[in-house]
């Protein structure tokens, strides 16, 4: 961080939970302010392992792209509310397999951009964009974007642990949609969702997000099947994530009845564009 920059960031406000924030928080991370951490207490209060629910995605975001550069042979990824970094990070996991990986960071929360400027300061493949996912249109013409990614290959789309937070109102498939049309064959779409099969830990979840941060809508399994616009899903297709290894299909997997509740709250699915 430069040291004349002023802090917190323009536009940001302490004394707000953000979704960035309280996720870092619950990640056990230190961008965060005491109002976030207390919104992951009121969380926790609806679902006691909502530290283990969070990390449970941010695996499953790590298994993704794993998946995505090896197994797909991706080496452009466009990750959308990407979150603040911690560890690990989309383009690290990306980079570790693939090197030239690019890597365009998304979100709409400011500090999400300051902090990604101090950690992608020598990293040529990645850049970081504040832009809306409810802007698609806007995030396809951004010029960071169009002068990072080539759309002429094959791009990743990750929109892991907030396609939640867009209400039905705001049609998050057509969302999905504009994204993915300009995209070329071979193209992937990588989501984390949260389902609603009338299971207590679900809702907690759920009610915890509304209450502290105004959004985190559950949805029917076969509702969140939808988001993926009828695109094949890669193996094991849309799965609770703690049973999702798209790697490794085969993998021995708990059962849904062996689970803990925080298990039962997110699933995972990659498409591939035909
Ligand atoms: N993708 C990361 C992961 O799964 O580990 C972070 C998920 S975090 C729960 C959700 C992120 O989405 C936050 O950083 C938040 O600022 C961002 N976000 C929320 N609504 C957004 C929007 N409409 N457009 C862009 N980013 C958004």
């Amino acid at each position: 961080m430069n040291d004349a920059a002023p802090w917190p960031p323009p536009g940001i406000d302490p004394n707000v939970p953000s979704t960035a924030r309280v996720y870092d928080a619950a990640l056990g991370g230190k961008n965060n302010f005491k109002a976030d951490r207390e919104a992951v207490e009121v969380f926790a209060r609806k679902i006691p392992q909502v530290r283990e629910a969070t990390r449970l995605n941010r695996d499953a975001l790590i298994r993704g792209v794993q998946y995505l550069v090896r197994g797909a042979g991706i080496d452009q990824i466009l990750d959308i509310g990407c979150g603040l970094p911690t560890e690990q990070n989309t383009h690290q996991a990306a980079q570790e397999i693939n090197p030239n990986t690019r890597v365009v960071y998304v979100d709409n929360d400011p500090m999400v951009l300051s902090h990604g400027r101090a950690l992608l300061a020598d990293n040529r493949t990645t850049t970081v964009v504040t832009a809306d996912l409810r802007d698609p249109a806007g995030i396809l013409a951004n010029p960071e974007v169009r002068g990072h990614l080539d759309f002429d290959r094959p791009i990743a789309v990750v929109i892991v642990g907030m396609i939640m937070q867009i209400h039905e109102n705001e049609k998050p498939d057509e969302i999905i949609a504009t994204l993915m049309e300009p995209l070329v064959s071979g193209s992937h779409l990588f989501l984390t969702a949260w389902p609603d099969t009338g299971d207590p830990a679900q809702r907690g979840l759920s009610q915890g997000c509304l209450e502290t941060l105004g959004n985190g809508w559950i949805r029917p399994i076969e509702r969140l099947e939808q988001h993926f616009l009828g695109m094949p899903l890669v193996p094991p297709g849309l799965e609770y994530v703690s049973r999702w290894y798209p790697e490794e299909p085969g993998r021995e997997v708990p059962a849904f009845e062996d689970f803990e509740p925080y298990e039962r709250t997110q699933m995972a699915g990659i498409a591939v564009k035909p």
